[in-house]
């Protein structure tokens, strides 16, 4: 069971950087994926999307609580 890119036409075609794992793919509207290279990389790239492994970092756990203010410069 492997599924297999479509067969580019004939003639000279533009290509790109995969962006799940930059394989240089062809960036053309015959290619359902594009810009990656695969099915495989298009939903592995998605899945990350959804599992939130592209989180904004955000502030971390602190259990300070009291607010104290020990700012070098003033
Ligand atoms: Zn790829």
């Amino acid at each position: 069971m492997s599924r297999d890119a479509p067969t580019p036409p004939a003639g000279p075609h533009r290509t790109v950087a995969c962006p799940a794992c930059g394989t240089q793919c062809a960036f053309e509207p015959w290619n359902p994926w594009r810009p990656f290279c695969s099915e495989r990389c298009r939903i592995t790239d998605l899945g990350a999307w959804a599992s939130e492994d592209y989180r904004v970092p955000g502030k971390p756990e602190e259990g300070d609580s009291g607010g104290g203010n020990d700012d070098p410069k003033g």
